[in-house]
């Protein structure tokens, strides 16, 4: 089968002929049928060899979505032809975090050599995959695959950050999101199906604050050295009760900071390695700061049941899978709005 792979340090991901997997026990073979393309993986192929925790070659994708081609002995609860999509912060099952279904904080993945989809185990950007358990499968059922293979990460990412900040998102309060790309214009959507707060989006591109303004923000600044002033005049001088940070570089978590009001949630998913004091004095009072990892599965069902309900829609490009290669190098130049999805089989 063909897989897009990540084969070298330093290197751009290629198309590569691999064997065809085959389901072990308890596993579960997928023909892919839509995967989406996440910035993290840029993240991944910049990082040099010393830091890279992953063997190469590494099959891409930790967004995927497939039909369900043949099943390992034991397994129980999904059928060969059913529509489904992957749950990808893999854990053990057994931990008290697995046990809540926050498989995202497993507390011995790392230990137990289990890694997510695309991170470590064999990605989806390639013909056929391999789900370890029928528990990472939900039922897409009449849901396009297409559409919705993003909510597996770009959706489900936001939604466990936005959930976390939801106590402090009452009527009248506001909420910013820095970076409306794949994830960010998600969340967008997350604020306001699940809030009544007032949304800013903040971007350095203007593609990408239109299609913030599309898809629900109130309002969009650019992302530079006045869009803290912005947003503190927007809020009347008091600051957002809750930042989104999907950048997360020096530049954004000082924006992030510098916006923040008293009591406020300030959230930085972006990987971007920007640092942010935190102490007495250096943020408003008592600000919370988190950096969250994915989300839990139950979460995954929830923003999936959001999809149903018609409340979130992910903009997506499309490309087949001998063109990925040409998605990364579009994403990696910011140029993708919204998210960029391989069809391996299309
Ligand atoms: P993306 O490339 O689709 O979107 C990033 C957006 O940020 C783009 O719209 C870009 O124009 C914008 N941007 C760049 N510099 C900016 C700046 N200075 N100010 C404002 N906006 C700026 O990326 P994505 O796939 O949505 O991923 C977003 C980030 O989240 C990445 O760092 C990714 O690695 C990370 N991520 C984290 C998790 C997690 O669990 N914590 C999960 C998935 C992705
Ligand atoms: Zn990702
Ligand atoms: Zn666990």
């Amino acid at each position: 089968m063909k897989a897009l792979q990540y084969r070298e340090i330093g290197s751009a991901p290629v198309v590569v002929d691999v064997p065809t997997p085959g389901p072990g026990a308890g596993e579960v073979l997928l023909k892919v049928t839509a995967a989406g393309v996440c910035h993290s993986d840029i993240a991944v192929m910049s990082w040099p060899a010393e830091q890279m925790p992953y063997e190469l070659p590494l099959t891409l994708g930790h967004e995927g979505a497939g039909t369900v081609a043949a099943v390992g002995a034991g397994v129980k609860g999904v059928e060969v032809g059913d529509s489904v999509a992957v749950y990808g912060p893999w854990g053990c099952g057994r931990c008290i975090k697995c046990a809540a279904g926050e498989e995202n904080y497993c507390l011995r993945a790392a230990e137990l050599g289990i890694w997510p989809p695309g991170l470590g185990s064999p990605g989806a950007i390639a013909e056929y995959m391999i789900v370890d358990d029928a528990r990472h499968l939900v039922q897409l059922m009449d849901l396009d695959p297409v559409s919705t293979v993003s909510l597996t990460d770009a959706g489900l990412t936001p939604y466990h950050a936005v959930k976390g900040s939801l106590p402090k998102l009452t009527p009248g309060s506001t909420a910013v999101v820095i970076g409306t790309g794949g994830l960010g214009h998600v969340a967008v959507q997350l604020l306001r199906a699940l809030t009544a707060a007032r949304v800013i989006a903040l971007d350095v591109n203007e593609d990408k604050l239109d299609l913030a303004r599309k898809v629900g923000a109130h309002d969009a600044v650019m992302s530079d050295e006045h869009a803290a002033q912005r947003v503190k005049e927007l809020t009347g001088g008091v600051g957002a009760q809750a930042v989104f940070d999907f950048v997360g570089a020096e530049p954004t978590v000082a924006i992030a900071g510098a916006c923040a009001g008293v009591e406020s949630d300030v959230v930085i998913v972006g990987i971007g390695g920007g640092m942010l004091p935190v102490g007495f004095g250096e943020l408003p009072y008592e600000a919370t700061v988190r950096a969250p990892y994915w989300g839990s599965r139950d979460e995954l069902i929830e923003v999936f049941e959001l999809a149903r309900s018609g409340l979130v829609d992910v903009h997506v490009e499309t490309y087949s899978l001998d063109e990925a290669p040409r998605a990364y190098e579009r994403l990696h130049h910011g140029q993708i709005n919204g998210r960029a999805v391989i069809l391996p089989n299309g």
